[in-house]
């Protein structure tokens, strides 16, 4: 029967593999996409790249001009290459498609020199999580000391043509790339050495500057993709459209629009679209499609080109109705042969997918997207900090009010990722007064931002806590330094370990029994009153309560006395902040205590 038939060859076609950019800032992602697309313009005639919103397609012919013999035009069948414009992992988590990555393929920029840095591992995380296949390209050879820049050559032509210092130089470098990226647990070689790419992970090494090496970027690139995803490059073009939304923008003449990449089927005017909002799916049907307008100006009114329809893999803006509150990472469906309850179905359970785990204490995470907001759910997890709320959007009011009834106060804080604070929620911020709001367009710095002040927040209070605690200390009496017998006694005494303090409760030992002799009202530190003084001096005390040749005597050892609670509180919480000799006398006092109750301060 006709339900049987394999489908018509006519509709299936292979789309085009979406690529991103990642890698550490500064490192070349821009001017390695600017050169792609730069050189993209220069080899061919116009139509030699498609701009689309947010992406840049390079056609294979395009593609094989720009790499020469490395890339044959008959040995693909996949019809080129759509770059992601926005390099840099923000965007790579936002661009995520039915529960992994938007992107078909990942390149991973790293400067040659400069070598790994955090954000390249962070990087290679996602991709390891997401499970995406990565080249790397190891970026800014022409920085090598002597080098003598190609033009535009594949690396091997101009590898050779430099000279054995130049050549030992970077392969001194790339050898550190190839071993980094093995600590991080990916078996990797320079990528003419690779046998097989699904096991192992290439190594480029080019400069976007010059353009040496870009050749051979774009043959592994075109090689891997045609390789490894064909099958999934293998679309219906006249299915329903699937793609994820990259940004909501407001448009002039347009209202709420929402830019889409589209990586599955494709979208019409009129077709009824279900896309993921901040308070659920949204149900609208498409006004217009709009694609840059070649050379527009920008000053010009007309910046967009209407088109009645894309087939993946395209980025499109989507003008309709009641896009106000879509997300930005959130799902887009058309809904066309199926029931508009089943589209809304899917987005939903993919968006339950994306939701972040929140508990019931914690801190209120703000993210500009929800592939954000997941990846520092993540690196917040890791972290072992609770999530109290996690949102799409600008830090409001509410995210204030909602942080202040943290219980600890660690947690009555708003990290805010790529997020603006709206000014009455600064309003409520001042107003609040112990609410913290920490922001960074950089993950791994706003989560150490926090650290940072949470760790910071504990050494204050482990202080303020040791000035308000009883300290342990062990000291003697002097020989002959006895000056006054008794109300009070006033001896000299040598501070043995730990700190004595004025206005201690002093002890002497008999046996395992602590009996208290009296309190301090006065040290004397060469005839200066002081408050308190440090293990190996000499000072003179004044004891109330004892007199001299009855309960204490020359040469006697006396401890300051210690409640049991805070010899726990120091034992347990604060033995990493007090000096050796005071954790010495809080061992010795502890040990006397529990030769008689074994459980004393525990
Ligand atoms: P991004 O932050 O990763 O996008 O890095 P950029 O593309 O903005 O590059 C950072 C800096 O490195 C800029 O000053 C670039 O001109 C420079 N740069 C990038 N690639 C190369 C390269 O291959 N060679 C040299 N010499 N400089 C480069």
């Amino acid at each position: 029967t006709d339900a049987d038939a394999p489908p018509t060859t006519e509709s299936n076609a292979l789309r085009t593999p979406i690529v991103a950019v990642l890698g550490h800032v500064d490192h070349g992602k821009t001017t390695l996409l600017d050169k792609i697309r730069g050189s993209a313009v220069s080899e061919g005639e116009a139509g030699a790249i498609t701009q689309h919103i947010g992406a840049t397609a390079v056609p294979l012919e395009t593609v094989s001009q720009m790499a020469g013999s490395l890339v044959k035009p008959e040995d693909f069948d996949l019809p080129g290459l759509l770059f992601i414009d926005t390099p840099g992992h923000h965007s790579f988590s936002t661009l995520r498609s039915r529960g992994g990555a938007l992107a078909d393929i990942a390149i991973v920029v790293v400067d040659v020199n400069d070598g790994f840095q955090p954000q390249t591992i962070e990087a290679l995380d996602i991709l390891k999580r997401t499970g995406t296949p990565f080249v790397v390209a190891a970026n800014k050879i022409d920085t090598t000391p002597g080098w003598n820049p190609n033009e535009g050559s594949p690396i091997q032509g101009t590898y050779e043509d430099q000279s054995d210092n130049a050549r030992q130089r970077l392969d001194q470098n790339l050898y550190e790339i190839i071993g980094n990226l093995s600590d991080e647990g990916f078996s990797a070689d320079l990528y003419w050495r690779v046998q097989n790419f699904q096991k192992n992970v290439g190594v480029v090494p080019l400069s976007a500057m010059t353009g040496e090496g870009i050749p051979d970027l774009l043959a592994v690139l075109m090689g891997l993709s045609q390789r490894y995803m064909k099958e999934e490059m293998a679309v219906d073009v006249a299915g329903p459209g699937a793609g994820t939304v990259l940004e909501v923008k407001e448009e002039r003449g347009f209202g709420a629009t929402v830019d889409v990449v589209l990586y599955d089927g494709s979208v019409r005017e009129d077709d009824t679209i279900v896309v993921g909002g901040v308070n659920g799916p949204i149900v609208t049907e498409v006004r217009a499609l709009l694609q840059p307008r070649p050379n527009a100006e920008i000053r010009t009114e007309k910046r967009f080109d209407k088109v009645e329809e894309v087939a993946a893999a395209a980025g499109i803006k989507i003008a309709a109705p009641d896009l106000d509150d879509a997300m930005a990472g959130a799902p887009i469906r058309v809904v066309r042969d199926r029931s508009v309850e089943a589209v809304i179905e899917d987005v939903e359970s993919e968006l339950a997918e994306i939701e972040v785990d929140t508990e019931e204490e914690g801190v209120v995470v703000k993210a500009d997207t929800l592939g954000s907001l997941e990846a520092m759910a993540n690196a917040l997890r890791e972290a072992e900090v609770p999530i109290l709320r996690a949102e799409v959007g600008d830090v409001a009011p509410r995210d204030v009010a909602v942080a202040s009834t943290a219980r600890e106060d660690d947690h009555k804080v708003i990290l805010g990722f790529n997020v603006d604070v709206l000014s009455n929620a600064e309003d409520e911020l001042e107003k609040t007064g112990d609410v913290r709001l920490f922001e960074d367009d950089v993950i791994y710095q706003l989560v150490e931002e926090y650290e940072e002040f949470v760790a910071e927040r504990k050494r204050a209070q482990q202080e303020t806590v040791l000035d308000k605690i009883k300290r342990p200390c062990r000291f003697r009496i002097l020989e002959d330094h006895v000056f006054r017998q008794s109300s009070p006694a006033v001896v000299g005494v040598e501070v043995l370990s730990g700190t004595l303090k004025n206005n201690a409760h002093v002890v002497k030992w008999e046996g395992n029994e602590p009996k208290r002799v009296g309190q301090l009202s006065g040290i004397q530190e060469q005839g200066e009153d002081v408050s308190e003084v440090r293990a190996g001096n000499r000072v003179s005390v004044a004891i109330d309560g004892p007199t001299v040749g009855r309960q204490i005597d020359e040469g006697d050892e006396l401890w300051t006395e210690l409640p049991e609670k805070h010899a726990k509180i120091l034992e347990q919480e604060l033995s990493d902040e007090i000096p050796a000799d005071e954790l010495e006398a809080l061992t010795g006092y502890l040990d006397k205590h529990r030769q008689r109750d074994p459980f004393w301060g525990k």
